[in-house]
């Protein structure tokens, strides 16, 4: 059983239409793929229509983005109700603010002798339920400023980089309840990768275990081998399912991040699925 737990599809910042994106995982030999665009669940119908056609177990989950201290947490949620209000309300909030965030990034950019509009984004962010800075890159590499998303993020779209604007997180601990009030469970994504391994030592981990996290990720291209056996024995500890996947985002991030590079184990999967209910 091969089980990849978190990928993009182009309804955020992937450049795979939800279809191509499962084909992609049959042809590389995955049984189970999980469908975790940012902030968004636009791309879930389409990928189970492919799945349902070509076999391959779909899991619909999303990528929230949360803060927790000033820092940007990435959270994986899997097997929550798309429809339940409460938690629609605060992804709206998260969607809008990545577009309200584009005029003064722009604006930055335009300082730097890189004039962009909004327009210029929204051609590149078109199939996506909202735009993120990844967009941006496609712009900048449209309009011959840089080469390619990793030049763009590289030199000016970077964390409090010269053309980085915060947007709206969820405080951390709401998602969480958000998310298993909706009937789902979470995940936390690449937890010690960059800034958030600062705001995410073990006893904040199992405060978060205690209101009610199901997991982290370990298996991440984001954490070396020495992050990961660190992080699996404070998982161990806690009682948090570990997980492993890809990260997939097609072309958009780069051929180390193919799909099934990582991958979660069946007991692993089993014991986190046992957890939603129906
Ligand atoms: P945003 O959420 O719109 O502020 O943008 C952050 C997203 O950009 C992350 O979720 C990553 O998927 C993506 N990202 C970060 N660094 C890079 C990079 N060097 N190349 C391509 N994508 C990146
Ligand atoms: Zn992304
Ligand atoms: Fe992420
Ligand atoms: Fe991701």
């Amino acid at each position: 059983m091969r089980i990849d737990l978190h990928t993009h599809s182009n309804r955020s910042d992937g450049t795979d239409t939800p279809t191509q994106l499962v084909e992609k995982a049959v042809e590389a030999g995955l049984d189970v793929v999980a469908i975790t665009d940012h902030d968004s669940t636009a791309g879930w119908d389409e990928a189970q229509a492919a799945a349902d056609r070509l076999g391959i177990t779909l899991v619909r989950g999303i990528e929230f983005s949360t803060m927790l201290d000033g820092v940007s947490v990435h959270l994986l949620g899997y097997g929550f109700d798309p429809t339940d209000v409460p938690l629609l309300t605060e992804l709206r909030r998260i969607l809008d603010g990545r577009d309200n965030r584009l005029p003064a990034l722009l604006d930055k950019l335009g300082d730097h002798g890189m004039p962009l509009t909004v327009a210029d984004v929204v051609a590149q962010s078109g199939s996506a339920a909202a735009s993120g800075r990844p967009h941006v890159a496609d712009a900048m590499v449209a309009a011959g400023y840089v080469a390619d998303r990793d030049e763009a993020f590289q030199d000016w779209l970077y964390d409090n980089g010269p053309a980085f604007v915060e947007r709206y997180g969820a405080p951390l601990p709401d998602a969480i309840r958000l998310l298993r009030e909706a009937g789902g469970v979470s995940v936390i994504a690449h937890p010690w990768a960059r800034k958030a391994r600062r705001v995410l030592p073990p006893d904040v981990l199992a405060d978060l275990a205690d209101q009610g996290l199901a997991g982290v990720e370990v298996d991440h291209n984001n954490h070396s081998p020495e992050v990961r056996a660190e992080l699996r024995a404070v998982a161990a500890d806690l009682g948090l399912v570990v997980t492993g996947s890809s990260d997939y985002h097609g072309t958009g991030k780069g051929p180390d991040f193919h799909l099934g590079v990582n991958t979660t184990a069946p007991e692993q999967f089993e014991t986190l699925f046992a957890q939603v209910p129906g």
